[in-house]
């Protein structure tokens, strides 16, 4: 238990200088982006929605919510907890559904992704270490993960 609170103490120093303020208020997230943007950090070694990891650090929390977090500032990689609640999962399709963002395009067809769908397969199917294949394609080793365990990059 010592240890976990030196480890939760670290990570949160070291979690909230991982974003840039905006001018607008939103705390934008400076590594990993799935396509549709959002940030993905990693805690206790399980890989996760930075914007979630976010809301549990602010809040102290003991446990993840079982809800899901959800953006009031519409901005996936933001992760100023002022602009992150707790809601639904239907409360987060009305948001995006109120928002005409309910079919968020897929793979290189979107604006940031920054792979081509080839290769996100090349990485999919890539034998090579995560790092050596992060490096090779200049993404982090997070995103080759998370390529790898098809969480982003839809193959269309
Ligand atoms: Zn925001």
């Amino acid at each position: 238990m010592k240890d976990y609170n030196k480890y939760l103490e670290r990570r949160k120093q070291t979690f909230w200088n991982n974003m840039t303020k905006q001018e607008n208020g939103c705390w934008t997230w400076d590594l990993c982006k799935d396509k549709d943007g959002y940030g993905y950090a990693s805690f206790r070694s399980i890989t996760m929605k930075a914007h979630r990891l976010a809301y549990f650090l602010h809040h102290n929390l003991d446990k993840f919510p079982t809800k899901m977090v959800i953006h009031s500032c519409d901005n996936p990689a933001c992760c100023n907890p002022s602009h992150l609640r707790l809601g639904s999962n239907s409360d987060n399709v009305q948001d995006m559904i109120s928002r005409g963002r309910i079919n968020p395009p897929k793979g290189d067809r979107h604006g940031q992704a920054k792979l081509s769908n080839e290769e996100a397969m090349t990485i999919r199917t890539s034998a090579l270490p995560a790092k050596e294949i992060a490096a090779k394609f200049n993404v982090c080793a997070t995103t080759v993960y998370l390529i790898k365990a098809n969480k982003i990059y839809t193959i269309a």
